[in-house]
């Protein structure tokens, strides 16, 4: 009989990380969860949350997570912090979770760890951030009051974001490459209504400048190819996310852009390896859609470790 630390590990703490780990304890599942930084991933960085159920008025992304994290505790989840630097199959049918400190095993390993902001590369990123560049509006947002800014993008996050901006900047040039947003519907509708808010449409971000803090962005309209200057005090990037999946590189399938693929079960290409929310191929991801997958990937789990147990 093999003797495992924990029946199901979870990777992540975000929505799906922690909707898996409510049903497994309550499923009686001897269950850990493992997050790198704070509970809630991209939830926390939300100021208000308008589109999960239950919550008329919104709610603040960090109060939701406070109460999935209390949930999940209730019925005996126990999180730690720490950095999964990799993950593999033992030949006794554990999978195995190496941390910079320890190795933990269990059964079914669920992995929910989420995504990160896209980095576009340009001039000026990386030298200036953190001096005016952000990926983060909810976490930097006050530092850029009275200020002209520009966010980069055209999703949800970029017109959301762009929309919570304005409680802090004299006015925000959302800097879209196409002349239509993916937004929705009605977040579009707000930010079309905001005096603040000023689109700059067919554009995209050739660099940004500044020293020591970013004083303008380099722009160039791509249907006429002209060049000009918006001068900015602040630029927030919000051109897409890309997955947190580099420790299971050559483990599981991922797709080309490294989300990891699964069935509608959330089952990997691996047996005993799951997937929940953000991090997985999926076309709507929400905080809604990530709690779903958490539940099914629980329920999924647990039907695995009833099989192999002898
Ligand atoms: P997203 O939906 O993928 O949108 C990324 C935006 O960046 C798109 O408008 C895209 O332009 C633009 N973009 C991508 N690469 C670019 C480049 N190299 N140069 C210039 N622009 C570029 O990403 P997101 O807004 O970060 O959202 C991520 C996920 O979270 C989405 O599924 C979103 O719905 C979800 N989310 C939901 C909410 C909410 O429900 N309230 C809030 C935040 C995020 P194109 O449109 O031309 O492709």
């Amino acid at each position: 009989m093999d003797t495992t630390d924990y029946d199901v590990i979870i990777v992540g703490g975000g929505p799906a990380g922690l909707t898996a780990g409510l049903y497994t304890c309550r499923s009686r599942l001897k269950s850990l969860l493992i997050e790198k930084m704070v509970v809630g991933g991209q939830v926390v960085t939300t100021e208000t949350v308008e589109n999960y159920p239950a919550f008329k008025d919104g709610i603040k992304g960090p109060e939701l997570i406070q109460e999935m994290e209390e949930q999940a505790k209730r019925f005996g989840l126990e999180i730690l912090t720490g950095d999964v630097e990799g993950v593999s199959v033992a030949e006794d049918n554990l999978r195995r979770i190496k941390l910079s400190d320890r190795e933990l095993s269990c059964r079914a390993l669920i992995i929910a760890s989420g995504s990160k902001p896209n980095e576009m590369g340009v001039e000026g990123e990386s030298e200036l951030r953190g001096r005016g560049v952000s990926y983060c509006a909810t976490c930097d947002g006050p530092f850029f009051q009275g200020l002209d800014i520009a966010v980069i993008g055209g999703g949800n996050s970029a017109v959301e974001e762009g929309i919570f901006l304005t409680k802090y900047a004299k006015k925000v040039y959302i800097v879209h490459r196409r002349d239509r947003l993916r937004a929705d519907k009605i977040l579009q509708e707000r930010a079309f209504n905001n005096e603040k808010i000023e689109f700059v449409w067919n554009t995209a971000l050739n660099k940004i400048e500044g020293n020591p803090t970013v004083n303008a962005i380099e722009v160039r309209n791509v249907k006429t190819n002209t060049i000009s200057k918006l001068e900015v005090g602040g630029v927030f990037m919000y051109v897409g996310i890309k997955p947190n999946t580099e420790f299971l590189k050559g483990i599981v399938a991922l797709d080309k852009r490294g989300f990891v693929i699964t069935d509608d079960e959330m089952k990997t290409s691996i047996p005993g390896i799951f997937a929940a929310g953000d991090v997985r191929v999926k076309p709507l991801r929400q905080i809604a859609t990530a709690v779903g997958d958490g539940a099914t990937a629980a329920f999924t789990a647990e039907k695995y470790i009833e099989d192999i147990k002898p």
